[in-house]
C-alpha cells in the first residue's frame, strides 16, 4: 500500500474532491495536508476577513477528517520544502492537488510539479474549482472570449458537468507526521472585530452544503425576480464557500438539477442562478488569459484616466460608510460588519468610488480584498474592471449608478438602509435615500438634523457625474 500526500489549498471539502477520490480509488494511505504559505500569493496575500474564514474552514475540515479516522496535517513555510520534508518523513510516493488559477499560484504550482517529478515523485493536479478549464475554450478564431454571453453559450455546449463525487473512505498511515497547531498560523484578528462575521457565517463544508440546500428550497425559484433586492433574502450567499472550495460548482449544478426536476436551464430562477456561476467561470477565464488585470486595466487607454489627485480622506469616508448617500453607506457598513456585500450594492459602491469620487478602482479593489470573506482575485478584478468600464464585457464607461434611483428601485421602503444605517431608521420612505432633503418640520418630528445626525453628501452627484464623464471623454478616443 503506497502513501499519498493530498495537498489541500482552496478545496476545503471531502465531497466532490477529485484528489482525495483519486488517492482513495488507488487504495493509498492518505495524508491530508495544508501548507500555510501566504508569501507565495504575493502581492495578493489573503486579507483580514479571508484569514478569519480560512481559520474556521481549516478547523472544520480537520474535524470532518477526524470523524473519518483521518486528520489534517498543518505546516508552515515554503510549499516545495514542506512537501519534500513530508515525503521524506512519511515515505509518500505521490502528491496530488486541485488546481488554482491566480498567476502567482500557477507559477508556484508549475515549479513544484516539475521539482517533485525531478525527485522521482508522482505529482498530479486535478480540476475541482471550475466547470470548464480556461485553456479549453476559445473563439472560432482561436483567441479567448472577451464577451460573457458567447462565452457562456460555448460553456453550455460542454455542460452539464459530470455528477459530483461522494466522500471517499480514507486509509490512514500507521504513524501521523507532526502538525502545527492552527493557532500558530495567526489567522484570527488580535483585536476582536470579528463578532459580526461569526454571527453571519458558518465556514466549512457542512455550512456550505446546508446553505446550498436552504437556498435551493427557498430562494432558487424567485432568484431571477429578487436577486437585485439587497434587503431581501434573494441570493445564495454561497460566494465565500465557493471561494474556499467548501463546495464545488458541480455540486451546485447537481443541486439545482434536483430542485428543478432535472431541467435547471428551463427554469427561470435556476437558469439565472447558473448564469451567475457562469460569471464566476468567466472571471477565472479572464484572469487566466489576462493575468495582469488585477493591477492594470484590460483596455489600456483607461490607464490614462485623470483620477482625483488628493483622495486619502475621501477614500476613508467611503470605507467607513459616511458619504451621506444612504445606499452606499449601508453597503459599506454591511461589508465592514459581515464581510459580505450584495452584488447590486457592490456595483453601486464601486461606481460611486470610481465615478463620483474619481478614486482609482484599484484602491477600491484593495479595500474589498481586505474586508470581503469571499475576496477572490478573479471575481474581484472582474467586478471592479466591469464597473470602471475598462475590462472585458464591461459596463459602458458612461453608465454611472445613481444611488437615489437605485434605492428607489431596489430598496423602495428603505428596509436595507434602515437596517445598516440606524441614524435613518425613523425617516419617512420618501427621504430615506435622500435625507438631506428632509423638510424642517419632519426633522423636528424625527429628531434628525442633516449634517449632524448623519453626513450631508460628500460630493454633489450631478457635478461629480459630469466631471467623471469629462474624464472619460479624454481617454475614450486614445
Ligand atoms: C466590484 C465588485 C467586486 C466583486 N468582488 C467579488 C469577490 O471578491 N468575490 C466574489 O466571489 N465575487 C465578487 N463579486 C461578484 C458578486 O458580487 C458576488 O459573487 C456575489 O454578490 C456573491 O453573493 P452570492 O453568493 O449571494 O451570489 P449569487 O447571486 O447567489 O450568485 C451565486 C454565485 O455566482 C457567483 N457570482 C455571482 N455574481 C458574480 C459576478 N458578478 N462575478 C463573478 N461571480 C459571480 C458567485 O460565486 C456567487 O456565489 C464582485 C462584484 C463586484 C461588482
Amino acid at each position: 500500500m503506497s502513501t499519498t500526500l493530498v495537498w489541500f489549498r482552496r478545496d476545503l471539502r471531502l465531497t466532490d474532491q477529485p484528489t482525495l477520490h483519486r488517492a482513495a480509488a488507488d487504495g493509498d494511505r492518505i495524508i491530508p495536508i495544508y501548507i500555510h504559505a501566504p508569501q507565495e500569493e504575493a502581492p495578493w496575500v489573503p486579507g483580514a476577513a479571508s484569514r478569519w474564514w480560512l481559520h474556521h474552514s481549516l478547523a472544520a475540515l480537520d474535524a470532518a477528517l477526524r470523524q473519518r479516522g483521518s486528520r489534517l496535517i498543518v505546516r508552515m513555510g515554503d510549499s516545495l520544502t514542506v512537501l519534500r520534508d513530508l515525503r521524506r518523513e512519511t515515505g509518500a510516493t505521490a502528491v496530488y492537488w486541485n488546481r488554482l488559477y491566480e498567476p502567482a499560484l500557477i507559477a508556484r504550482d508549475t515549479a513544484v510539479k516539475a521539482a517533485l517529478r525531478a525527485d522521482g515523485a508522482i505529482a498530479e493536479s486535478h480540476q475541482a474549482a471550475l466547470l470548464i478549464e480556461p485553456w479549453t475554450l476559445r473563439k472560432p478564431d482561436e483567441t479567448p472570449y472577451q464577451v460573457f454571453t458567447p462565452f457562456w453559450k460555448a460553456c453550455l455546449q460542454k455542460l452539464p458537468p459530470a455528477a459530483p463525487l461522494p466522500a471517499p473512505t480514507l486509509h490512514s498511515p500507521e504513524r501521523w507526521p507532526e502538525s502545527t497547531p492552527l493557532s500558530a498560523l495567526d489567522l484570527l484578528p488580535r483585536i476582536r472585530w470579528d463578532e459580526g462575521l461569526a454571527a453571519a457565517w458558518q465556514p466549512g463544508e457542512a455550512g456550505a452544503l446546508a446553505q446550498l440546500e436552504r437556498f435551493c428550497a427557498t430562494g432558487l425559484t424567485g432568484y431571477a425576480q429578487w436577486r437585485d433586492w439587497p434587503g431581501r433574502d434573494g441570493v445564495s450567499r454561497l460566494s465565500p464557500h465557493l471561494h474556499f472550495g467548501e463546495l464545488s460548482p458541480r455540486q451546485i449544478w447537481a443541486a439545482t438539477t434536483e430542485a428543478t426536476a432535472g431541467a435547471p436551464l428551463d427554469d427561470k430562477g435556476a437558469a439565472s442562478f447558473l448564469r451567475e456561476i457562469g460569471w464566476r467561470e468567466f472571471a477565472h477565464y479572464v484572469l487566466y488569459h489576462w493575468p495582469h488585470t488585477p493591477e492594470q486595466p484590460l483596455q489600456e487607454r483607461f490607464a490614462a484616466y485623470p483620477w482625483r489627485e488628493e483622495y486619502g480622506e475621501l477614500l476613508q469616508v467611503w470605507q467607513r460608510g459616511q458619504t451621506g448617500y444612504s445606499l452606499v453607506d449601508a453597503g459599506m457598513r454591511q461589508l465592514w460588519k459581515t464581510g459580505w456585500l450584495h452584488n447590486r450594492v457592490r456595483m453601486l459602491v464601486a461606481s460611486f468610488l470610481i465615478k463620483n469620487c474619481r478614486i482609482p478602482w484599484q484602491d477600491g479593489a484593495r479595500w474589498f480584498w481586505d474586508t470581503l470573506v469571499d475576496a477572490d482575485l478573479a471575481s474581484n478584478t472582474l467586478g471592479w474592471q466591469w464597473t470602471a468600464g475598462c475590462g472585458t464585457d464591461a459596463a459602458p464607461y458612461f453608465r454611472i449608478f445613481n444611488p437615489i434611483r437605485q434605492g428607489a428601485q431596489f430598496d423602495p421602503d428603505g428596509a436595507y438602509v434602515r437596517h445598516w444605517v440606524p441614524e435613518l431608521a425613523n425617516l419617512p420612505d420618501a427621504f430615506v435615500h435622500q435625507p438631506w432633503l428632509l423638510p424642517s418640520a419632519e426633522q423636528r418630528a424625527t429628531d434628525f438634523t442633516p449634517g449632524l445626525s448623519y453626513p450631508t453628501p460628500v460630493v454633489d452627484f450631478a457635478a461629480s457625474r459630469a466631471a467623471a464623464l469629462a474624464g472619460f471623454e479624454r481617454v475614450k478616443n486614445r
